[in-house]
């Protein structure tokens, strides 16, 4: 008899964005004539950039004729590209990685999800709270989280973002061995300084533990002391996985391309201690058996990201949204709430009024501006009493949400 693996019965069902969506459906029905504008949803609204493009098309003639054909790629991916991202993401930056310490993915939900695979599944994780659903729901999967007890996991160690540590997340009192955290942050929009991811690169060395760094919004990073990379810090090459993904770089999210540096000295030890493991080369076994690569015309069309106009067209589409989340700041600043985030990222994280639950909010939103938000409680349980906003979509709804909602506040239907 084949038995269920029962960790995926303790998951609780995927209902945040499902449950948005019923709500927003049901508003539709007995809205019909009113035009509902989301300021939810997390995935990228603008086109592919020419570059890119032309690059694609390039690829796909290049499928067409025998002599230039490509079946399976390199495992790692295609040296074209991990070599323009080791000179571009990290040598311009003054950071050596070499281009075998980078493994091209098809995105980075995969890999932020599949990496626990290759560590021991006794091993302790801290997340910081509100998180990205990934990194707690995989190690679920794998039986390290222990049971669900009001919101939170068991085993799980929770570093609280809020506002009173102005989204800085306290270095735990105990040893975890990995350590998820993502920079600039989803959901809440936030940045770490160098000097402060510094403190984790240090606890990480001091107590032996990995950390599995999230880069995904990277390109948004605008103030020059945020870092792109945790490998700025001294250390972190000893330390730090870090994953990359080009879905919100440059509009990747259907095409499917990123990737994961594991450089060479990061190791873990066996559990008898007696051995050092090094592991890109664990990762590098763990893909060969279970990955066969992202496809050639995915990989063709990152590498034209690292042309000169490459870089200037998916430059000039991340302003466009940053300057949506300006927009979004200064007039929600206006109306009197506390917002974070929206200046190295494309989320802003908004105070409730008055603390009022994210979920009431969110009604109050929809049946009064007709503006569609994701309360902050469906990231974690220090989400409550936020909502968070994106800055994908475009301008004119942006500014119209903008209008609707100051409307609907001095009404004061938003703040009931
Ligand atoms: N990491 C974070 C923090 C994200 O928000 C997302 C997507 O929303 C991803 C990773 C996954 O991105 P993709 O698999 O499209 O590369």
């Amino acid at each position: 008899m084949a038995l269920v693996n029962e960790n995926f019965l303790k998951l609780p069902g995927n209902y945040l964005f499902a449950d948005i969506a019923k709500k927003v459906n049901a508003y539709k029905v007995s809205h019909p004539k009113q035009r509902v504008i989301s300021l939810g949803i997390g995935d990228v609204t603008r086109p592919l950039c020419p570059a890119v493009i032309e690059a694609m098309h390039k690829a796909v003639e290049e499928m067409a004729h025998k002599e230039t054909f490509r079946g399976y790629g390199p495992e790692r991916g295609y040296d074209f590209l991990r070599e323009a991202v080791a000179k571009n993401d990290f040598a311009l930056r003054g950071i050596h990685i070499d281009p075998s310490e980078i493994f091209i993915n098809d995105g980075a939900k995969s890999d932020t999800g599949n990496f626990q695979d290759i560590l021991q599944r006794d091993n302790t994780i801290g997340v910081t709270d509100p998180i990205y659903p990934v990194y707690i729901d995989s190690n679920v999967m794998a039986g390290r989280a222990g049971e669900l007890r009001n919101g939170s996991w068991s085993d799980i160690t929770y570093m609280p973002c809020t506002q009173e540590n102005n989204f800085i997340p306290q270095i735990p009192d105990h040893r975890v061995d990995m350590v998820y955290l993502c920079y600039p942050n989803n959901p809440t929009g936030t940045v770490l300084k160098k000097e402060e991811l510094k403190m984790w690169v240090d606890y990480a060395l001091k107590n032996d533990s990995l950390i599995l760094y999230d880069a995904a919004y990277e390109a948004f990073i605008r103030e020059e002391d945020v870092p792109h990379s945790i490998y700025e810090i001294r250390g972190a090459k000893k330390c730090a996985v870090e994953f990359h993904s080009y879905s919100k770089t440059a509009g990747f999210t259907g095409v499917r391309c990123g990737y994961t540096v594991v450089p060479k000295e990061v190791t873990t030890t066996t559990e008898d201690g007696k051995q050092r493991v090094a592991l890109n080369q664990i990762w590098m076994r763990r893909q060969s058996t279970k990955f066969n690569g992202t496809s050639y015309i995915s990989q063709r069309a990152a590498e034209a990201i690292y042309t000169k106009e490459g870089k200037r067209q998916t430059r000039e589409t991340i302003d466009y949204y940053l300057e949506n989340a300006r927009i979004m700041r200064e007039a929600l600043t206006q109306l009197g709430f506390t917002v974070y985030g929206g200046v190295n990222a494309p989320y802003l994280w908004v105070k409730t009024p008055d603390n009022t639950p994210g979920w009431k909010f969110f009604d109050q939103l929809l049946f009064g501006a007709s503006v569609v938000c994701t309360p902050g409680v469906g990231f974690g349980p220090s989400g409550e009493g936020y909502i968070r906003l994106t800055s994908f979509g475009e301008r004119e709804d942006v500014e119209e949400a903008m209008q609707r909602i100051s409307d609907c506040m001095k009404l004061g239907k938003c703040n009931k």
